[in-house]
This record gives C-alpha cells, structure tokens and sequence, in this order.
C-alpha cells in the first residue's frame, strides 16, 4: 500500500488514501485498486462500502466520493473503508466484466490467488476485506437503464450464517428504499460470500449504468447516511431518507424479486407500466407489436408487485426478460417472521 495523502483534521477522524495492487500488464504497467479509509479517533464499527465491479455500474464510485467529502466532520466513531473502483479495467472500456478476460467480478467470490485474473483480483479485495473485520459491507451496483434504486438482499446464506443476514436485513430496513430478496443464487458475488464469512452485506442497485445518475447518487448517499445513523457512527438524523414508494411497499417490508413473465414472441416492446408503478394482477405491463405495429402479444402481471425496472433494449424475443418486479410475497413475509423471531 502506497499512502497518497494523510491528515489528521481537529475533530479527529484521519482521512487515508492508498492502493491496493492488483496486477502487473503486459506493458509492466502496475494495476492497482483506490482504497479508502476515514478513521474516527473513536472506536466503532468498521463499515466498507464497495463499488464498479461491474465497469458499467459507475453511480457508486461517485456516492463514496460524496460520501468522503464531508465524512471527515460527520464520523463520530468507527471506521469507514471504501474500494470505490473495484473493476478499473472494465469501467475504463464501459464494459461490465473485466475487459481483458471476460470475467464478471462479482462471479468470481471470495477468489482465489492462484487462480484467473478475476479469481485473483476477487481474492486480493475480498482478504482486505475480511482482514479488517468489518460489522457492514454495502456493495453498490446500478440496475437497469430505467428503474428505481434499491436494495438487494442475497438468498438465505443458511442456517450457520442466520446471525449475518439478519443483521443484513435489519441494515437494508434503514435504508428507505425498496429492500427487495434476491431470487437467484449467486454464490460467487462478492455480498453473498461475506454472509457466509458471516459479514452482514447488502447490495444497492442504485438504477442507470453507464453514466453517473445524480438522482441515484443522492438516493444512494443517502441511504448510506441512514444506515451510518442507525449504527451511530454519525448524528441522529433529523429527518431520515425515504425514496417515495406506495405505502404497502415502504417500511423496509422485504420483498421478493421476480423478473417474469417473459415475452413469448418476438417484436418491438412498448412498456405500458413504468419504474416505481404498482402493478395489480392481470394488469397490462407492455405490448410486443410487429414491424408493421401488429399487436403480437400483451405481458400482464402474474402478481401484485411495485416495478423496479424494465429492459434496457426495445427487441424482444421469446424467454425474454422485460421487466422486473418486487413482490411482496408470502415466504418473503415469513422470512421476516423468522428473523424478527431470530431478534
Ligand atoms: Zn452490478
């Protein structure tokens, strides 16, 4: 690690720049990954905030840039650390993977460092990681071109790690926005593996690639705030963050992702549901049409679900996701029963 700038301020929190290397290119050219760290002369929890492991995904660098510029005069304890661009290579080619081996980053947890480039560049993040004993990681990641940001938490890590993931859980409920439960397995992402190191982590999809969205900064921002408050790490809050949400869908309820019904035919999709609407059953989501406008087929909702996002191309094509939806289902509901048991 290299230091690049140190101070330490009156109000006590030092504020520490350096890097993490992560390889050596082909021209000899070092690689290394920012990291960043601002101490509080008070002990407390260690919370790190991850982001662009996905290249694309660039919201994220720009809310821990935010974040650190007034952190030094409001952390009142504890520790934050921050990898702000986890995937350099991948974001300086807009790619999502890492551009010179093809690997998604978040495929390739808890790594391995004797393995792929991925394995290796996973390894290196996840060993800083875990060698700090973290109480939080918030991972943060950008969904669709048009949805809503929220929070996304992994599948049951299992009975071994129920300490973990509620804790994971009672961490997304402060956030103010959507906290929405995974429904795939992803067993290589980066959050899913720190559960089961039995590290509390969340993930937040903080809406648009590509670009840096400066409504989804704020609302990322400020959920992080929220949940800094709740951990005491800085002032109560006077006000908390809420992203607006329909009321059955606010108050951190957990909710089941589920990106169908898929499209069965192929053609031009016209939405007719937006990001944030709440769909009832049978409601008409979107059109598929023809290249002479010859209607084809109408999507409509399986369930009663808030829409996250939709698509980010107009084509569609049988088994195709258009859109996705958060459900407030019933073993989505006896998950929380279970954890406020566990509590
Ligand atoms: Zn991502």
């Amino acid at each position: 690690m290299l230091s690049r700038s140190q101070s330490r301020p009156a109000s006590g929190v030092k504020i520490h720049y350096s890097f993490t290397k992560v390889m050596t290119g082909s021209d000899l050219s070092r690689r290394r990954l920012p990291l960043m760290a601002a101490t509080s002369a008070n002990p407390g929890p260690v919370v790190w905030l991850t982001a662009c492991s996905h290249g694309d995904e660039v919201s994220g660098i720009v809310v821990i840039q935010e974040l650190f510029k007034s952190i030094r005069r409001r952390l009142l304890l504890g520790t934050v650390l921050s990898f702000p661009l986890m995937n350099p290579l991948g974001f300086e080619t807009g790619s999502r993977t890492i551009s010179m081996s093809g690997e998604d980053l978040n495929r390739s947890f808890p790594g391995n460092p004797n393995g792929s480039l991925g394995e290796r560049i996973a390894h290196s993040i996840f060993d800083t990681i875990i060698a700090t004993g973290p109480t939080l990681v918030l991972d943060l990641h950008a969904d669709w071109i048009d949805s809503i940001p929220y929070i996304l938490l992994d599948h049951d890590p299992g009975i071994l790690h129920q300490e973990a993931y509620r804790k994971a859980i009672a961490a997304g409920k402060e956030a103010g926005m959507c906290l929405i439960v995974d429904a795939e397995e992803l067993k290589r992402s980066l959050s899913f593996n720190l559960l089961l190191e039995d590290i509390p982590a969340l993930t937040l999809e903080l809406g648009k690639p590509y670009v840096v969205s400066e409504a989804n900064v704020t609302c990322g921002l400020e959920a992080i705030w929220n949940i800094l408050a709740n951990l005491g790490m800085i002032a109560a809050r006077d006000r908390l963050f809420r992203y607006p949400l329909p009321f059955e869908y606010s108050r951190g309820r957990l909710l089941k992702y589920s990106d169908k019904p898929y499209g069965s035919r192929t053609g031009i999709i016209r939405f007719l549901a937006k990001p944030g609407n709440v769909v009832k059953k049978g409601q008409p989501l979107a059109k598929i049409v023809n290249a002479f406008g010859r209607h084809q087929e109408t999507l409509t909702a399986l369930q009663d679900a808030i829409v996250l996002g939709h698509s980010d191309s107009s084509a569609a094509f049988p088994g195709m996701p258009v859109m996705a939806f958060g459900i407030p289902d019933s073993s989505a509901g006896e998950t929380e029963d279970n954890w406020q048991r566990l509590a």
